[in-house]
Formats: structure tokens, C-alpha cells, sequence
């Protein structure tokens, strides 16, 4: 069922605005693999709440799936990784695997630690892992992560990188590519024939995303955490 896999690979790359940044999943959701986290919508709320008579700020907007799922000690806070991230960081280290997503069991969180207002529901079964991602997570998660089309005033500087370049016909996607990953062993999946960037891709998002590879990635300290 394709549906069910489209928001894990839009999560690990970065269709969704803001994926691809720190604080963007709680720390549940990220370490559990759900990965339709709506923490970050809910935080956008953060005043809700306030002009009630019960509004007490140490309740918390917990995201959907801590709210039903998280167990009733659960505290649904901000994690400074991406899901990217995460998943690098299992293919890093033994047995180098994806884990599927935990499976959601009924375990909502008290109902005393949730602020009042807090409205949703239960998101039940979990989004499953793309198989590219479940079968081959190097070579899936080696592809840089989607970013919007360069704003023409860019342009020149991505000249400027192929003439260091100096290679033959290359692609913005070859440009981005991170130089020195070691290629894996042929898998099964042939790789799509020389295309060039995905340009008929339709811009979902206005705002800008640093180009990877550009910026550093361990750049949580420039976000201050906000709770
Ligand atoms: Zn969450
Ligand atoms: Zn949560």
C-alpha cells in the first residue's frame, strides 16, 4: 500500500517544510519511527489554552501519537535530530538495519498532563518504511535530500561549482551529490538511466532550504529549544 509509505520518505526527504530541521519530530516519534509526528503543528498552538481557567503552562500539546500512544507517563518534548538523521545514525552502528516503525498500541497519555483545549485524533496504524529505504537504507539515504528548485540568483554559483568541477555533463543532482561516499555494491534496482534533476518536480514550498553539503549539519545551537 503506497499510501503508507509516502510520509516515512517524505519525513526522511524533506518533501515536508521544516522536516530536514531540528526540532521538528518529538523525541517518541523519532525514536520509535512514527513518522506522521505532528508535534510541530501543535507547537505553532502554542498559546492554546492559555485564556482557560485550568491553563497551567507545565501542560504540555503533546503530538497525536504520544497522545494515544505514548503511554501515560509520556512527555512529549522536541527533538534536536531530523528522522534523517536517525535513520543514518541505525545504519551506522550494528546490526547497520532499519527498524520498522513500533507498532501503536492503545497506552494514551494522562489526561492531567494534556493541556485544555488539546483536540485530535488517533493516527492508529503507523507508516511503514519505503522498501528502497527498508532494503538498501545506504544507497536510499545517500540520495541528498530534495530541495526546492534554485531561485535563479543562484544559478551562477552552481555554475561556478561545475566549472570546479570540471566533469562532463553534469547534473545539478551530481552537483549535490556528497563527493566521497563509497559506492555500494550493485543492487538489484538499476539505477535510472543518466535523467536529468527531477525539474518537473512541482514546487510544494516557497521558502528556501539550505542546499546539503553547504551548511553544517550539526547546527542545533543556532535553534533555541522552546518549550
Ligand atoms: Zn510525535
Ligand atoms: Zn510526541
Amino acid at each position: 500500500m503506497s499510501d503508507n509509505t509516502t510520509v516515512a520518505r517524505a519525513a526522511v526527504l524533506t518533501d515536508i517544510p521544516g522536516v530536514d530541521l531540528p526540532y521538528f519530530f518529538c523525541d517518541t516519534c523519532l525514536a520509535r519511527k512514527w513518522f506522521d509526528c505532528d508535534w510541530r503543528r501543535r507547537a505553532e498552538n502554542e498559546h492554546l489554552g492559555q485564556g482557560h481557567p485550568n491553563f497551567n503552562p507545565r501542560l504540555i500539546l503533546p503530538c497525536s501519537n504520544c497522545r494515544f500512544h505514548g503511554g501515560k507517563n509520556c512527555a512529549c518534548s522536541a527533538s534536536p535530530y531530523t528522522m534523517r538523521q536517525s535513520l543514518q545514525a541505525m545504519i551506522d552502528h550494528p546490526p547497520h538495519v532499519v527498524e520498522e516503525p513500533r507498532e501503536r498500541e492503545d497506552l494514551p497519555m494522562k489526561k492531567k498532563s494534556i493541556r485544555p483545549g488539546w483536540e485530535g485524533l488517533s493516527n492508529s496504524t503507523a507508516p511503514g518504511l519505503p522498501q528502497d529505504i527498508l532494503q538498501d537504507p545506504v544507497r536510499a539515504l545517500q540520495t541528498p535530500a530534495r530541495v526546492p528548485n534554485p531561485a535563479p540568483a543562484s544559478e551562477a554559483v552552481l555554475n561556478q561549482q561545475l566549472q570546479a568541477l570540471s566533469v562532463s555533463g553534469p547534473s545539478l543532482s551530481q552537483v549535490q551529490m556528497p563527493p566521497t561516499y563509497p559506492t555500494p555494491a550493485p543492487p538489484q534496482i538499476a539505477p535510472a538511466p543518466s535523467q536529468p534533476a527531477p525539474a518537473e518536480e512541482p514546487p510544494t514550498f516557497t521558502f528556501s532550504l539550505p542546499v546539503r553539503g553547504k551548511q553544517s549539519e550539526s547546527s542545533p545551537s543556532q535553534q533555541g529549544r522552546q518549550e
